[in-house]
């Protein structure tokens, strides 16, 4: 789950990295408040999860006298489509320099890597593309508790040496936090020191729990109800609905659809064992997608019975066609109770997708 600036910043400040003053408004009202103990001169920023942020309007620049009409206007604007409901209100900080760390999981090595740029700011990503050396890479072992300094050595280049232990304490927030990105960009260096101008922080979804974060933000509705019944979802662009039991069989079906030139609305695996609960809240989940047509399940009985996948089907008692392909434990009964509901069971797999497809055209 990817933390907003705000919330990272609270974090790496925790670790004794230095962030700016700064405080988080709602209104526009709000800000006046606040300026005696910020400063005159502030910067304004959009809390919404968007990338390149700054350069679609969601960083603006203002003083006592402009404050208030900034943070209108900020809240005003819509970031990439994104409304913004919360502004960071900072000190603004006299840049001297921007500079860019990042550290992320290489998987290749299975190890954190740490990278590092001279050259940081908005432009990080066309500098990074146009110059591939202007990014330096190292891979740290996760065994060790610090970046030992010789690799520190080779990451900063001719860097300050001051910036060292803030990216040392950003490599803690990394293994603590159980991270899978934490990034500092602009990493910059001010008249006053080294300071975080902007953080980002994404949790490892798995580690949820540990990190004490008990609702996961990034999941829709749907994904946090897949979550719930344990099925693994994953929702796609198409209006085809896929229902299959095992990652491999639910797979193969999205190929076969995308093979005959379809579009799959999602990924969902009910897992083994599905009893008819399980396939009715599956069925009802996809349904509700509204982009949905037609759903195609398509399970191998063997643990599970195909009655059971029958009833949970019939239960569901959703709008979008339901075509069937089942095979395996009792599945001439999970035949004979679709049929008499007036639901389509084929034979194959090839079969079934095909019959969606008529559908969905
Ligand atoms: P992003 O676009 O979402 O990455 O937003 P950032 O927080 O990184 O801000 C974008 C750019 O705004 C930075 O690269 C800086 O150039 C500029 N900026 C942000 N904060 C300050 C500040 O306190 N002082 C000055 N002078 N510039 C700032
Ligand atoms: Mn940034």
């Amino acid at each position: 789950m990817k933390l907003l600036e705000y919330e990272a910043k609270r974090v790496f400040s925790g670790y004794g990295i230095p962030v700016p003053k700064g405080v988080v408004i709602r209104a526009p009202e709000e800000i006046a408040a606040h300026l005696p103990e910020i400063g005159d001169s502030v910067v304004l920023k959009a809390q919404v999860d968007v990338g390149g942020r700054g350069k679609a309007g969601g960083v603006l620049m203002a003083d006592d006298a402009t404050a208030e009409e900034t943070a209108r206007e900020l809240f005003s604007r819509e970031i990439k489509g994104v409304p913004v409901g919360e502004i960071l209100v900072e000190e603004r900080l006299a840049i001297e320099h921007e500079y860019y760390v990042s550290i992320a999981v290489d998987r290749s090595s299975r190890q954190p890597v740490v990278l590092f740029a001279d050259a940081g700011g908005v432009e990080i990503e066309n500098a990074a593309r146009a110059d591939e050396s202007a990014v330096r890479r190292v891979v740290v072992s996760p065994l060790l508790r610090d970046i030992p300094p010789f690799l520190m050595r080779e990451l900063l280049g001719g860097a300050p040496k001051e910036l060292a232990p803030v990216i040392n304490s950003l490599y803690h927030v990394f293994q603590e936090k159980d991270a899978m990105l934490a990034e500092v960009n602009p990493l910059v260096k001010t008249p006053q020191g080294v300071y975080a101008a902007d953080a980002k922080l994404i949790v490892d979804d798995n580690a949820l729990a540990r990190q004490g974060i008990a609702v996961n933000r990034d999941l829709s509705e749907r994904e946090r109800e897949a979550e719930k019944h344990g099925f693994s979802y994953v929702e796609l662009d198409g209006s085809i609905g896929v229902i299959g039991n095992g990652a491999g069989l639910t797979m193969s079906t999205l190929d076969l659809i995308e093979y005959y030139q379809g579009r799959a609305a999602n990924f969902l695996d009910v897992g083994g064992g599905a009893d008819q609960e399980r396939v009715m809240h599956a069925v009802r989940l996809v349904a509700s997608m509204p982009k949905v047509a037609v759903i195609v399940v398509n399970l191998l009985g063997g643990i599970t019975r195909c009655d059971e996948v029958a009833k949970g089907i019939i239960a569901a008692g959703v709008a979008p066609t339901v075509v069937v392909r089942m095979a395996g434990t009792n599945e001439e009964e999970g035949r004979r109770l679709l049929a008499e509901c007036g639901y389509r069971m084929l034979e194959s797999m090839d079969a079934a997708v095909k019959a969606a497809m008529e559908v969905a055209k």
